[in-house]
């Protein structure tokens, strides 16, 4: 166990037997910053070694240079949040990626638009349950339930041994059925399941609503408001978008997405069921920063493409009840600018937790000046009734927790909870 023992994100394990070893992903800490790279596209090897220093890239040997153990196979990536493959880039090139297709696109587009080094080479695809060898290692992926695109659990099994490594899990955003497939016909009696716990604290409060309660309550608000509708939430959370389309949609308004959604839908876009800029309902407008940062990634055709699609800031200031906007900070001057938050209504829907950032703070005093109102309309997802049936139905020799702050939580789960505390090793012996 690298990291992820007492904490949520920058998750890192390594699987060793004897001759070979692989890592389940490379994640960045959620409290920590990458460094600018060179303009060659490559990490300066001074600050490589201050993030060791830091302890921020984890101590794993032969992992970012050549070193004395046994060689790495690959690098297997749950799903494409920084919080697991942030720190994927560090990695040596000859180290292949295991990861899901789109997950893969979505990271790549991340990082030409970051203007941060590429990822390493590609390694076999990663599809539901169709098993991959690489070396001792027989893998089988199982596609998740989760805000990320693309998202999987791994079972990896080598000497007799079986280890599944959950990922993120949850069991009531748009894929429950695939949460459902993993406690129906998931792998029983693993020798250690390695489970997220994002959400065992609050199991015991409150249910958290699913995507179809969040996009109730949208449309409910999207209808009352008269002005324009602004949902904030992150670019790369599908599973959210598709709830703000739907929502929408059902109350009367198109959607207006800026060019970098437009981009992460289009390199999704034989994913029949998202919605496209090109979809009559769906509209691209330009906020200035993200759009000169396109352009200078090299975006210039796609931007041709979407300006087809543009609308003017000056038809939403025109007619703003007849749009919902998606926002992210970053857009708050433009939209000052073009005075599109008189009476505006914004839909938060993320972690309340970010409100407290100097920069959202600056987004929630500018609504409330121009007689705007913000409501808070989110689920963190990842849910764990979740975790709580996936132990009982898979009935694991022991559990390992990760992704969580209270590790003592998984005692009330049931069965032998082995706490691995960070840079500890466990042994699965016969
Ligand atoms: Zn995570």
């Amino acid at each position: 166990m690298h990291r992820g023992a007492r904490q949520i994100g920058g998750n890192c394990v390594e699987l060793a037997v004897p001759g070979a070893r692989l890592i389940l992903d490379l994640g960045l800490p959620l409290d920590a910053q990458l460094p600018r790279s060179r303009p060659d596209g490559t990490w300066d090897a001074a600050a490589v070694k201050d993030l060791m220093a830091a302890g921020v890239l984890p101590a794993v040997d032969g992992l970012y240079a050549q070193g004395s153990g046994d060689p790495i196979l690959a690098l297997l990536v749950s799903h494409a949040y920084a919080d697991h493959y942030g720190l994927a880039s560090f990695a040596r090139p000859d180290i292949p990626i295991v990861a899901g297709k789109y997950a893969r696109r979505l990271m790549d587009l991340t990082a030409r638009i970051m203007g941060a080094p590429a990822l390493g080479p590609a390694g076999p695809e990663v599809r539901h349950e169709q098993v991959l060898e690489i070396g001792p290692f027989r893998i089988t992926p199982y596609l998740v339930d989760h805000s990320a695109f693309d998202a999987y659990a791994f079972l990896v099994e080598s000497g007799g041994r079986r280890v599944l490594y959950s990922g993120d899990l949850r069991a009531h955003g748009r894929k429950e059925s695939m949460f459902e497939h993993l406690v129906a016909h998931g792998p029983r009696g693993v020798d250690a399941l390695l489970l997220e716990g994002t959400t065992l604290a609050r199991d015991k409060g409150e249910p958290q609503p699913s995507e179809r309660d969040i996009e109730i309550a949208m449309i409910d608000a999207m209808r009352a408001a008269t002005g324009l509708v602004l949902a904030w939430s992150s670019g790369q959370n599908i599973d959210r978008l598709v709830t703000i389309y739907r929502a929408a949609l059902q109350s009367g308004r198109k959607l207006l997405i800026d060019p970098y959604i437009a981009l992460v839908l289009d390199s999704l876009s034989e994913v029949g069921s998202l919605p496209k800029m090109e979809w009559g309902p769906v509209r691209v407008l330009f906020p200035k920063r993200v759009s000169s940062l396109m352009e200078l990634r090299g975006y210039g055709d796609f931007m041709k493409r979407a300006g087809a699609q543009g609308v003017r800031w000056q038809t939403v200031c025109d007619r703003p009840s007849e749009f919902v906007a998606m926002f992210r900070n970053s857009m708050l001057d433009d939209h000052l600018r073009h005075g599109t938050l008189k009476g505006a209504q914004m839909i938060y829907s993320m972690w309340s937790g970010y409100l407290a950032d100097d920069r959202n703070k600056r987004v929630v005093e500018a609504i409330d000046q121009a007689g705007g109102s913000l409501t808070s309309l989110h689920s963190v997802g990842r849910a764990s009734g979740g975790s709580g049936s996936v132990v009982e139905a898979l009935v694991p020799r022991r559990v390992v927790p990760m992704h969580t702050l209270v590790p003592e939580l998984y005692a009330t789960l049931g069965p032998t909870i082995s706490v691995v505390d960070d840079g500890a090793i466990l042994a699965l012996e016969a």
